[in-house]
């Protein structure tokens, strides 16, 4: 058993970390032996432990007493490593400078080591130079900047934890992000903001799309960025444009359909109140933020979408900043899906410290808001599911992938080419350390002009490739709950198993098992820290599948 020692402070931070990493844990009581124990910021004076963790960015009484100096850095610019990976720390960091072991594991840009192993008595300690939990709250809490929107910490976080008790030869469970049969999780979202040209006349959205489809077309042509076929497809659009207002012809941005077939399940946020912006955090209102279409729009559509695995979640305007509004928009979309359970994005990802709880209160299953407008990532530094503080009920399902993102010249601006590259970077991520990878691509981003669609066929075959489960928002949230639900008891998998309820089509979870042996490694890998070997059961349903990995 893992125990954690840390500052009242920490406490909820500590207990979402376990539920990320999912392994057997509790809070340090004194007097008990454990396999390991992870303090931060505190260190119990009775520790029965074989391996002890301690992190801290300050100096602790305990670095004095092992003559060992902590330097602090500069953590906006000092970036340490781990393996491949850089890990950006934002609550504090510092060097610790020994005379005993480094653990190299853990390196610096400077010559000091950020982590140091240090052996009393029959313990080993390895001091580390930042507060993990404080590092896990302003992951989950404030998110990181875009400037570091590519690196997943939190799930690195967990690596190295895990690294070291496999190092330590201590045995464990954990129930991994990674559904049975699978590699990651995959939704394709998309938030429907326009619904129908025909919804715009002489607005900045028509002006925009002119523009972009003729001259902006044959500029994109000539940086290689579209080719003759698409610049063709967008004429031809512009021309057909009286024949769609007089609905002679069909409307080219009334798109839905198209991903269902393009997708293995769909997952639409519909904006509940046409013609109303909201307001800022500042109180201002931004007239472009309000959509045209109206429910009624598209209640022909709702019946086919519910029959094709597809999911209608609500595309929240004020529910963001006001509970009251975010229960009426909720109540709005599922008078006309009669689901018992709904989900949110908000509209241009408006979002502040206190939307998770507004959006918990209002009787949400899930939020799918955490991302960035202006690049793709991990903007509360994880690829999983995760539950906000302060909340009881509601799951975050973080953005990782937008198509605006990946191609507006004021955002990435990128070539398909260096979009697919971007893409094939985060699908590693989600093979290395599972997850769920959520993706938004607009409504009308597979029609003129923007003309995503070969790109977006693309980017579902690669996920489909390489092993994705593909489900819909509300499906990852049921999963990733199922997985929550787990506990550990004194026989471990048993106890899981015990706990785990069947539920319909969502695939099962995985247990793998760390038995405390180093396995050896073949010769050739000697030199490169490998991954750890572990057993794995399988629990699908009632059904339980055991092999070794
Ligand atoms: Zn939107």
């Amino acid at each position: 058993m893992i125990a954690v020692a840390t500052n009242p402070e920490h406490r909820a931070a500590a207990s979402e970390f376990f539920e990320l990493f999912k392994t057997a844990w509790e809070f340090y009581r004194s007097g008990e032996e454990y396999d390991a124990v992870i303090c931060c910021g505190i260190i119990p004076s009775d520790i029965r432990a074989s391996l002890v963790l301690v992190y801290a960015s300050s100096e602790l009484s305990f670095d004095r007493q092992h003559q060992l100096q902590v330097l602090q850095q500069d953590h906006s610019r000092e970036l340490p490593s781990y393996r491949r990976w850089r890990l950006p720390v934002y609550a504090g960091l510092a060097s610790i400078i020994c005379n005993g072991k480094r653990h190299d594991a853990i390196a610096g840009k400077t010559k000091y080591s950020i982590a140091t192993e240090i052996k009393v008595g029959e313990q080993f300690f390895i001091r580390i130079g930042y507060d993990l939990f404080a590092e896990v709250r302003h992951l989950l809490f404030n998110g990181q900047p875009a400037q570091f929107a590519q690196v997943p910490v939190i799930e690195i976080h967990i690596t190295i934890v895990r690294n070291i008790l496999v190092e330590h030869q201590i045995p464990f469970e954990e129930v991994p992000p990674v559904p049975a049969g699978y590699n990651f999780i995959v939704c394709l979202t998309h938030d429907v903001d326009h619904f129908a040209i025909r919804n715009h006349k002489c607005d900045h959205t028509m002006l925009g799309f002119l523009y972009r489809a003729s001259i902006g077309s044959m500029c994109e042509l000539l940086r290689g960025r579209k080719s003759l076929r698409q610049v063709a497809r967008n004429w031809l659009a512009i021309l057909s444009l009286p024949l769609i207002y007089l609905r002679i012809l069909p409307d080219f941005w009334s798109k839905l359909e198209r991903y269902l077939e393009l997708d293995r399940a769909s997952t639409f946020f519909i904006v509940p109140k046409k013609g109303e912006a909201g307001t800022t955090a500042s109180g201002a209102r931004l007239a472009r933020r309000a959509v045209r279409y109206d429910l009624s729009q598209l209640q022909a559509r709702l019946s086919e979408i519910l029959a094709r695995r597809g999911e209608i979640g609500v595309h929240g305007i004020d529910a963001w900043r006001d509970t009251a509004e975010a229960r009426k928009e909720r109540e709005q979309i599922q008078a006309l899906t009669h689901t018992s359970e709904v989900g949110v994005r908000m509209h241009w990802l408006f979002f502040d410290s206190e939307s998770a709880g507004k959006l918990d209160e209002a009787g949400f299953l899930y939020d799918s808001t955490v991302g960035y407008n202006e690049t793709v990532g991990y903007r509360a530094g994880t690829t999983q599911a995760f539950r906000p503080f302060g909340t009881k009920r509601l799951l975050e399902l973080p953005l990782h992938i937008m198509d605006t993102a990946l191609f507006y010249p004021t955002h990435l601006n990128l070539s398909p080419k260096q979009a697919m590259m971007r893409v094939n970077d985060m699908v590693d991520d989600m093979r290395q350390f599972g997850g769920l990878l959520m993706v938004n691509w607009h409504d009308r981003s597979i029609a003129p002009e923007r003309l995503w669609d070969d790109f977006y066929a693309d980017l579902v075959g690669k996920l489909e490739s390489e092993g994705g489960w593909f489900c819909t928002a509300t499906e990852a949230a049921q999963w990733f709950r199922r997985r929550r639900e787990v506990t550990f008891g004194i026989s471990g998998s048993e106890a899981a198993l015990a706990s785990t309820r069947s539920e319909a089509g969502l695939p099962g979870l995985r247990i793998r098992s760390y038995d405390g042996e180093q396995r050896s490694q073949p010769c050739a890998a000697k030199d490169r820290p490998t991954d750890p070997s572990f057993s794995e059961v399988l629990l699908d349903g009632a059904k339980e599948v055991a092999r070794a990995i």
